[in-house]
């Protein structure tokens, strides 16, 4: 579970983030969305402290976000993260992307690492590619190596920041549906997004931000039908 509470964020005097407050239970999955520089990627980014937050607390899976580098490690063992730019090794194959992480800081044996990385290869249907580098890839087939690496760290906490908004929309589709498959067998998920098939589909809430603000969080069928907010009215209808 994401416990996040009266957080504030400011870059120098720009502040970011206000008051945000946002409890995800474990199993549920979270679509935000929202204008560009609303927010959405620095509030996910602060839940594993790729950014630090000033004001307010964070705690996942009961452990206090904070200055404490056991705790730090603690959390970014509960968390994955998946970006729009892949962030894959180039230098590296899909199946040593996979595996290198865990036996860096995992301390896994080279067997076990690539056992696990060809499992979730296959989970994200690429086995096959496991032996070329991520330049022989399409984009999406690279973005479900980002997947499948992110699983390998056996995470119970999945962060999706925009992860199909670079890719061509041939291959959009294969990439939510192994986030789909992923939300089906019950992982914990929050997912930045402006993909509202998605969102209607997967979410059980979504949450709409603006200016650094959640203006609204709702269940698909209020949020997509009824908003509460006319912010949120107005947002849906330029983007559908
Ligand atoms: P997008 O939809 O374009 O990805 P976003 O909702 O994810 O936008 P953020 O990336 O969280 O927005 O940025 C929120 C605001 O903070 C923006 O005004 C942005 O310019 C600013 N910002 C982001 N990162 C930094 C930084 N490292 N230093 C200063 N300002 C930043
Ligand atoms: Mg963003």
């Amino acid at each position: 579970a994401i416990e996040i509470e009266a957080l504030d964020k400011w870059y120098g005097h720009f502040q970011v983030l206000r008051n945000i407050d946002l409890n995800v239970t474990q199993g549920e999955r979270i679509v935000v969305c929202g204008p560009s520089g609303s927010g959405k990627s620095t509030l996910i980014r602060c839940v594993n402290r790729l950014e630090e937050h000033q004001r307010g607390s964070i705690r996942v899976n009961g452990i206090v976000l904070n200055d404490s580098v056991k705790n730090l490690d603690a959390i970014r063992r509960e968390v994955g993260m998946v970006f729009q730019h892949f962030n894959l090794f180039p230098h590296l194959t899909v199946k040593e992307n996979c595996a290198l992480p865990q036996i860096l800081s995992r301390q896994k044996k080279r067997a076990d690492a690539e056992a696990l990385a060809m499992h979730f290869l296959e989970k994200v249907r690429i086995p096959e590619q496991a032996d070329k580098y991520p330049g022989q890839l399409s984009g999406g087939q690279q973005q479900r190596v980002a997947i499948a690496r992110a699983l390998c760290m056996t995470p119970k906490i999945m962060l999706f920041d925009e992860p199909t908004s670079a890719l061509d929309p041939e291959m959009v589709k294969e990439v939510l549906d192994t986030m789909v498959a992923l939300a089906e067998e019950g992982m914990t998920m929050i997912v930045v997004t402006h993909e509202m098939g998605f969102a209607r589909k997967v979410a059980d809430r979504v949450v709409f931000m603006e200016a650094g603000e959640i203006v609204e969080a709702n269940d698909p069928e209020t949020f997509f039908n009824a908003p509460d907010s006319a912010r949120t009215r107005n947002f849906l209808s330029n983007i559908m």
